[in-house]
């Protein structure tokens, strides 16, 4: 059974709720351990309609905020998280999360070249335009992914392909193509080659697409090539529940070969297993 989620928003960030909020829900939900992971940092662009991040300055106190909660909370292991995002100069990347006390760090591809990923389906499609059609934006994204694990800044990728979010029915890719598998297949290596984890996250099955991130075959060849994973609920809505979809998560490693996922402690992993 899956009692942890590794990946919650709180209003630092984009979520609704605060994170003594979202850590109460946990507890009533009956989860063991829950990875508060706000969106930080972000280049903002004024002209972009961004408005999910925070600054280091509010961040920092937002960890004081969470070690203080620590201490107040039973029956509830509360990691302090960050979904750090896809800059193209890894480097300034490396400077934000120096001497940052953190638990666990995702990696999220959201944003290249100006297009938002997963913002809305306007927006995505605007992919096209910008790259000179959806496999040349795509194509780029898992390029970023790749470099992102292979940057040792990050402990799991998040929602590894999010690019399907607004693309239900095949609407404007088919997942079946040779260059997306091949796209998906060299990313995948990639990751291989590092200690990196992906995510098998929730978050998919409550919008459109109705489906886990990553799809069925690409947890099946991750597993075939050794690659972790932790599992994350990318809770932020009041009217979702914190645990929500992690019946299916736990299925869908199964499915794939999988026995166990890992939680991250001060940046270590630990290997829980999925029980009989
Ligand atoms: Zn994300
Ligand atoms: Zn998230």
């Amino acid at each position: 059974m899956i009692t942890w989620n590794m990946h919650a928003h709180t209003t630092v960030s984009d979520g609704e709720l605060s994170a003594e909020e979202v850590i109460q829900r946990a507890v009533d939900e009956g989860l063991s351990g829950i990875a508060i992971t706000d969106h930080f940092p972000f280049p903002y662009k004024p002209e972009e309609p961004v408005d999910w991040t925070t600054s280091r300055r509010v961040f920092e106190r937002h960890l004081s905020a969470l070690d203080a909660l620590r201490q107040k909370v039973d029956g509830l292991e509360i990691l302090k998280g960050a979904e750090v995002e896809y800059v193209p100069s890894l480097d300034t990347l490396a400077h934000w999360l120096e001497g940052l006390d953190l638990d666990f760090v995702l990696g999220g591809a959201h944003m290249l070249d100006g297009w938002l990923v997963d913002w809305s389906e306007e927006v995505f499609c605007r992919g096209q335009k910008i790259f000179g059609g959806f496999r040349a934006a795509i194509e780029c994204y898992y390029e970023a992914v790749g470099e992102l694990a292979e940057s040792g800044l990050v402990d799991s990728i998040a929602h590894l392909d999010i690019v399907k979010k607004y693309n239900p029915d095949a609407r404007y890719f088919n997942e079946d193509e040779p260059w997306y598998h091949q796209a998906v297949e060299h990313c995948l290596q990639r990751i291989a080659a590092t200690d990196v984890a992906i995510e098998v996250n929730t978050a998919g099955l409550r919008v459109a697409v109705g489906a886990l991130y990553p799809s069925a075959w690409i947890l099946r060849r991750a597993r075939e090539l050794g690659i972790p994973v932790t599992v994350g609920v990318d809770f932020h809505r009041d009217y979702d529940r914190v645990s929500a979809g992690l019946t299916a998560a736990e299925k869908a490693l199964r499915a794939a070969g999988y026995d166990s996922y890992l939680i991250f402690r001060g940046r270590q992993a630990e290997a829980l297993s999925l029980g009989r």
